[in-house]
């Protein structure tokens, strides 16, 4: 197989507008970090604008390009999953199609990977220009929180920009899981990986494709991927009510003993209200875990793919 010395992998939906710009720049970082020993790997993530016809047409013009189209919008994680199955570049740059993350700093990237003889060069966002409060704090309080409940370390303020050397990616493409928070699996592989600080832009042209909502998909994906947390909080209420309950008996028990017992509809309510609650609760956030056994075990492959433009190199299964 020919092996170029790097491949650069962006998943895009709805990206139409930043296409061109994206090509030009990230061509020029490539050339300046590799020459032209190089493949770009664009994915269509069943984007609903003009994407795929926009990247056939520069597939057509540029032998570095290789555009895939899914078969239907996947999600972020499959997308770029597709785009590392099938790149085959000896280190492999991830990157956002809209421009937030510069693909100029490749090069200081490749010269902190060689300095530090690093398999992951992740890059952690100092600032984040134009984006809203609610997102920039939704997202710091999230990076926290999953910080404190997982057991693998996931750098703080990272996403999936990165560097990575085939055999880091080798060993990334071997965990099979449906429900992909690929920075966390990345981070779980281990090797050795070091943070690379820059400043996240604004947007170059559209608007973000991660809603309210595909965060929180995204943030209960990398819990539930990453820890089982959550399910031992169930046996630390119960055994906290446990307590609390057994004093409640002696108090009851006072009561009846003094003669002083009836009284109390307030307690009995907050008692059935409370229980009731955090049963609620805690039986959802089982089934959190159980529809993801499910979902694991139906085995489907991660994503589909419907046509390819350009030269491939990869090994991908294409997911059929
Ligand atoms: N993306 C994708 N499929 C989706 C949503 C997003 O391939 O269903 C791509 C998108 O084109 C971009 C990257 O994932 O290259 C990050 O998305 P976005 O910039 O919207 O997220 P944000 O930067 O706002 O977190
Ligand atoms: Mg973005």
């Amino acid at each position: 197989m020919n092996r170029p010395a790097l491949s650069v992998v962006i998943p895009c939906y709805n990206e139409e507008a930043c296409l061109d710009l994206l090509h030009a720049r990230v061509s020029a970082a490539a050339q300046a970090a590799v020459g032209e020993d190089y493949e770009l790997v664009f994915i269509n993530d069943g984007s609903r604008d003009a994407s795929w016809p926009a990247m056939q047409r520069l597939a057509a013009a540029d032998a570095h390009l290789v555009a895939i189209n899914l078969s239907r919008n996947h999600g972020h994680q499959l997308a770029l999953t597709a785009g590392l199955d099938l790149c085959a570049g000896a280190q492999i740059l991830i990157i956002d199609a809209d421009l937030q993350d510069p693909p100029e700093l490749l090069v200081e990237m490749r010269a902190a990977m060689i300095a530090q003889d690093a398999d992951v060069v992740y890059a952690v966002r100092r600032k984040r220009e134009g984006e809203t409060i609610f997102k920039k704090l939704t997202a710091a309080l999230f990076y926290r929180m999953l910080d404190r409940l997982t057991d693998t370390p996931i750098p703080l303020d990272t996403g999936d920009f990165r560097l990575m050397t085939r055999r880091a990616l080798d060993a990334f493409l071997s965990l099979p899981e449906q429900a992909r928070f690929i920075r966390g699996m990345v981070a779980w592989i281990g090797f050795r990986q070091v943070p690379f600080l820059y400043d996240r832009a604004e947007r170059h042209a559209g608007e973000t494709n991660y809603p309210f909502g595909k965060m929180v998909r995204l943030a209960f994906d990398a819990v539930t991927g990453f820890s089982t947390a959550p399910l031992r909080f169930a046996s630390h209420v119960g055994l906290a009510l446990t307590g609390l309950s057994l004093l409640l008996f002696v108090y009851i028990a006072i009561g009846f003993i003094s003669g002083s017992a009836v009284q109390g509809w307030t307690s009995t309510m907050l008692v059935v209200v409370l229980l009731g609650a955090v049963q609620m609760f805690v039986l959802g956030m089982i089934g959190e875990y159980l529809g993801r056994l499910y979902v694991e075990s139906k085995r489907r492959p991660l994503y589909l793919v419907s046509d390819i433009a350009g030269p491939v190199q990869g090994t991908a299964t294409l997911g059929y």
